[in-house]
């Protein structure tokens, strides 16, 4: 909406980093619009200097500015055009409660520039967060073919978040403004040390500074609906009045960091991309499968029974798992110090597995070590039950999966790399069918999808476009301000 401030400059040098490509160009559109003002609210005041804002965003990386009038983009007035309602669940809470079609009108102008400028990548700000996730639903929905980079919120020395209205602040409401940030800030570092959530004590705490509440709210990140249980992230958001000035601000309430499970019947591509997510995220990468793959080796190499209890319950009270990674970047696998890497892929080890991981103590014993493992989060784990049994509670869950044909084809196309023999490719569809009915029968934890997780058919897809579309939909959960993008 112009009046570009550090927050702006900050989006379009972020847009120049994830440039799609070489030729692509950055655009700033700036148009004020009129569509997201409330009849009381500012649009006749709200600041405009297009000759500044040229300046800045030139001097930020931009390659072009579109500043179109409201005729330009609405030709003929706007009852000449389709207009979007926002759904109630994403306006209910936050800035939606008191701002009655404001996200109409928000995504109405929104929706209409993308289509006139079709992008391959927009970048917005985290500060709107509740705008964020409404256009990212929106485009997800709307299934447009645009990639959204959300940046973290820039703050000015004093913390509190840039914003076009700041200016509007005299000397002593700046002075009341930047309680805002602060108070916040100090509410959430409280709750993370374990103190009970008090909004009407934050709520308190702000009127004193002097600004008076538009509203106080803990919602989910996603859903923006009130949340169900702590535990993990949230987001604690605040409007208040500041002399006649409007602010917004929020922070995130992280009681862990992320986790993100990823499950899927076998040979559907998982530990790849999995792997390569986790590595261009910085998340801690486990292969629960590896785990029982390695308790499956260590029973054949003891050639130990499966029915013996005991035997089974020794193995598991002495085995130790590791995982390592080594110089060339791979992850490798130890069993009581040895390393076990490939023997765990075998085809012997790869016909028992199911049987092995379907022992109530084994599940018991490997889910425990597991959840601990994930215990602080930043963790992204595959398998079989991990949106289900190991971590419920986790921010993204993902279904991969893939036809058995297309699953037998890649198989067999590992098993040659590792060097072990290749059965025929019906023979090998045979074994997955196989396996996926064991272990989607088995009675302790098994494969299924979660009720929330996102399902993904990777047939015909490749490598890099599955993970990128993991790396969309986690950005669709975690903003950057908890989990940021490692710089390119
Ligand atoms: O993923 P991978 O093919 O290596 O897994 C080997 C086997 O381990 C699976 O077929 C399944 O029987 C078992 N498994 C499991 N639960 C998990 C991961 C793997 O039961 N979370």
């Amino acid at each position: 909406m112009g009046s570009l401030h550090d927050g702006h400059s900050q989006l379009i040098k972020e847009a120049k980093i994830s440039q799609a490509s070489e030729s692509s160009s950055v655009l700033v559109t700036i148009f004020i619009n009129p569509l997201q003002f409330g009849p009381s609210e500012d649009f006749e005041k709200y600041p405009r200097d297009l000759d500044r804002d040229c300046e800045i965003a030139f001097q930020s990386g931009a390659d072009a500015i579109w500043a179109p009038s409201f005729e330009e983009v609405f030709p003929g007035g706007i009852n000449s055009h389709f207009q979007l309602k926002v759904p109630a669940n994403l306006t209910k809470h936050l800035c939606g409660a008191n701002r009655p079609n404001h996200f109409d009108g928000v995504a109405t102008v929104i929706v209409r520039l993308l289509s006139l400028i079709k992008p391959q990548v927009l970048v917005l700000g985290e500060k709107d967060w509740q705008q964020l996730v409404i256009l990212r639903h929106l485009i997800n929905e709307l299934n447009l073919p645009i990639i959204i980079r959300g940046v973290k919120t820039i703050r000015e020395k004093d913390g509190l978040a840039c914003s076009s209205r700041n200016q509007y602040l005299n000397t002593s409401e700046r002075e009341a403004a930047r309680e805002l940030p602060n108070l916040l800030r100090k509410t959430s570092e409280e709750v993370q040390n374990g103190k009970q959530l008090n909004i009407e004590e934050l709520k308190l705490a702000l009127n004193q500074k002097g600004l008076k509440i538009d509203y106080v709210e803990e919602v989910d990140p996603v859903l923006l609906s009130p949340i169900k249980h702590r535990g993990s992230i949230t987001l604690l958001a605040a409007s208040v009045h500041c002399g006649n000035t409007r602010l917004i601000d929020h922070v995130f309430i992280k009681m862990r960091k992320p986790i993100i499970a990823i499950d899927g019947p076998g040979g559907a591509g998982k530990s790849t991309v999995t792997q390569a997510f986790a590595k261009k995220l910085g998340l801690i990468y486990l292969d629960t499968g590896a785990m029982y793959r390695a308790v499956t080796w260590l029973i054949q190499e003891k050639n130990i029974n499966i029915n013996n209890e005991s035997e089974i319950n020794r193995v598991l009270e002495n085995i130790k798992i590791d995982f390592r990674t080594s110089q060339s970047g791979d992850q490798r696998v130890f069993v009581n110090k040895i390393d076990v890497t490939k023997l765990i892929r075998s085809p012997e080890v790869t016909k028992f597995v199911s049987s092995v991981s379907a022992l109530k103590a084994v599940r018991e014993n490997l889910t425990a070590q597991q959840k601990y493992m994930g215990i602080d989060g930043g963790i992204v784990a595959e398998g079989r039950d991990i949106g289900t049994a190991v971590f419920p509670q986790a921010e993204l869950k993902i279904f991969l999966t893939a036809s058995p044909k297309e699953r037998a084809t890649r198989r067999a196309r590992d098993l040659k790399i590792k060097g072990f023999q290749v059965p025929e490719l019906l023979d090998l569809e045979q074994q997955i069918k196989d396996r996926d009915y064991a272990d989607s029968t088995r009675e302790i934890s098994p494969l299924t999808k979660a009720k929330d997780a996102i399902e993904i058919i990777t047939d015909g897809m490749s490598i890099e476009e599955v993970i990128e579309s993991l790396i969309k939909l986690f950005r669709m959960k975690v903003a950057e301000e908890v989990w940021p993008s490692l710089q390119k």
